[in-house]
């Protein structure tokens, strides 16, 4: 009989973001937890004022002596962006790429705890020992260089968490997916669970390479020829960059970083000898105007329409270094995640009201994805042949997209497992069976306050369709007599000035109600509030079809 090895599911199946899961050994006292990846999710329209959405970090609170290390699969912020609220409360290593380990550092940072997390770089192919695990970083090509899969050796066998992956065959830099490690795995050990990235299980057939964006930004440059370029993509995307460099200095350009991440991620990724720009090719932003249009590229942040990024600042004309013309071409060298389309949407008008040309992933292939769609997950699973199969990183209809993939691949209907966030894996001699679950709810991060809560987010939400009626009424509890009020005030609700009469029929309705309380004995401020919100509500429903908040306030004198 071996130790059984639970696999636990934090976030990232149900959503695209905050991947987070554990992978422990032992029981009791002499549990050991490795995390894979901590990630954040960036939260959609109707999360009004949320800045960031976490995992749920109850269950790791409740086994922080236990957790020995965090292995992050690649750079993106929906694998690392949420180590540093975790290592405020729970101390532990973090093992990865050198690129993985220096985007996670600058948040890590930010937040004040580099001095205290041990950062231990790895190399493609090192295996590593980490508590009761024997830990393996398999290269794999995504749309950040430097990105892995993760095999972890264990007491039941091997279990291999694919990272975020496209099998591109001709990557810039030439370090492909290393199928071939994977194949002699399932060969020698066997993989026991394949935890397979699902994001774009949905397309057929296989994702085009990285490389095919270089000929297109090639071809547009010199289309261009004379005018002024500027790209936007990813700023962690560095292949991107190089070959949007690489396009602009053949044809003649000189090149400006733009935007403080992209600026911080070029300078990391040259130390890091990851991008080559040659030095004298590089220009500073402020320094631009010295040049003709046709001798100038900006490579810059904002291809989400992120309203404070460069991009968006410039298309509002807001920019400080930049002011467009129609010598302008705009090139967004990207895909909008899915919530931020009316952004993008929204500085794409700006730009071209601006009057630069602009070239989007809509009009031309200047974007390839960075995940691997039906027909490479297919041939995956045919290397890996795994004894069981997990769907991870989507929403709900990717991961069972990818569990078709599973089946039709030859993995038993019974033994592809479609999980969710919260569910608990557990692997022993006879089997793998969901076995629990963990609290997984969603963590909201408004500015520094850690937890905003559903409550709050629920007032947020009826604030911002429908508005609030506030109520205030002073009662002498004593005389049973309304003294001052009902005053009403209200935002959102209706234009004050304008419904003056509809105000003060609304008093009158209100007061008769708490007259009418107060005559029959009640004397409890909170009952008379709930008669002044049912009075309140009623009347604001009848008369206007709307549900404002309403907030009673009886006060006592
Ligand atoms: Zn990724
Ligand atoms: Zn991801």
């Amino acid at each position: 009989m071996s130790e059984p090895v639970r696999l636990v599911f934090l976030g990232g199946l149900g959503e695209i973001g905050r991947n987070c899961m554990a992978i422990e050994q032992g029981e009791g006292e002499a549990r050991r937890i490795l995390l894979v990846d901590c990630g954040l999710m960036f939260p959609g329209p109707d999360l009004h004022g949320i800045d960031l959405v976490l995992p749920d970090f109850t269950y790791l609170r409740e086994h922080a002596e236990q957790i020995i290390a965090l292995v992050a699969t690649h750079g993106h912020e929906d694998h690392v962006g949420g180590i540093q609220f975790l290592l405020r409360e729970v101390s532990f290593p973090i093992y990865g790429s050198a690129l993985t380990l220096g985007l996670a550092r600058n948040r890590i940072e930010e937040a004040g705890l580099l001095g205290r997390t041990d950062l231990r770089p790895v190399v493609d192919g090192e295996r590593v020992t980490i508590g009761p695990f024997d830990v393996e970083f398999v290269p794999v090509t995504h749309s950040v260089p430097h990105a892995h899969a993760i095999v972890v050796h264990t007491a039941q066998g091997v279990v291999l968490h694919s990272g975020d992956f496209k099998l591109d065959l001709t990557p810039v830099d030439g370090r492909r997916t290393d199928l071939a490690r994977i194949g002699e795995l399932a060969k020698t050990d066997g993989i026991r669970v394949l935890l397979c990235d699902s994001t774009n299980a949905e397309e057929a057939g296989h994702a085009p390479s990285e490389l095919s964006v270089g000929r297109v930004l090639r071809s547009l440059f010199a289309e261009h020829r004379g005018r002024r370029v500027i790209t936007a993509s990813f700023a962690s995307h560095l292949h991107r960059i190089q070959q949007i460099a690489d396009a602009a200095i053949e044809s003649g350009r000189n090149v400006a970083t733009h935007g403080m991440s992209m600026c911080k991620n070029v300078q990391l990724g040259t130390d890091l000898g990851v991008l080559h720009i040659p030095p004298g090719s590089i220009v500073d932003v402020e320094d631009i105007d010295q040049y003709g249009p046709g001798e100038i590229c900006i490579i810059s942040t904002g291809s989400q329409g992120e309203p404070m990024s460069a991009l968006s600042l410039l298309a509002r004309g807001e920019n400080r270094f930049v002011k467009l013309s129609d010598h302008d071409t705009v090139i967004l060298s990207s895909h909008a995640i899915p919530g931020n389309e009316s952004n993008v949407n929204r500085v794409v008008d700006g730009l071209l009201k601006a009057g630069a040309q602009v070239v989007h992933s809509g009009v031309m292939d200047v974007h390839a994805t960075g995940h691997a769609q039906a027909d490479e997950i297919k041939t995956y699973l045919s290397i890996a042949q795994p004894e069981w199969y997990v769907p991870i990183h989507g929403e709900f209809r990717h991961l069972m997209a990818n569990a078709r993939l599973g089946e039709l691949m030859g993995v038993p209907h019974e033994r592809v497992l479609v999980c969710e966030d919260g569910d608990v894996l557990e692997l022993t001699d006879t089997g793998v069976e969901t076995s629990g679950r963990v609290p997984a709810g969603y963590l909201y991060v408004d500015g520094i306050v850690g937890d905003v809560g559903s409550g709050v987010l629920r007032d947020r939400r009826v604030l911002a369709s429908e508005g609030v009626v506030v109520v205030v009424v002073t009662v002498d509890t004593q005389t049973g007599k309304v003294l001052t009020g009902p005053e009403i005030i209200t935002r959102g609700w209706v234009y004050a000035p304008e419904a003056e009469d509809l105000l003060d029929e609304a008093c009158d309705t209100i007061a008769a109600t708490v007259e009418r309380s107060l005559a029959a004995g009640v004397r409890d401020v909170e009952a008379l509030e709930r008669d002044v919100r049912r009075a309140a509500g009623k009347f604001v429903s009848d008369r206007t079809r709307r549900r404002p908040m309403i907030v009673p306030v009886v006060m006592e004198a």
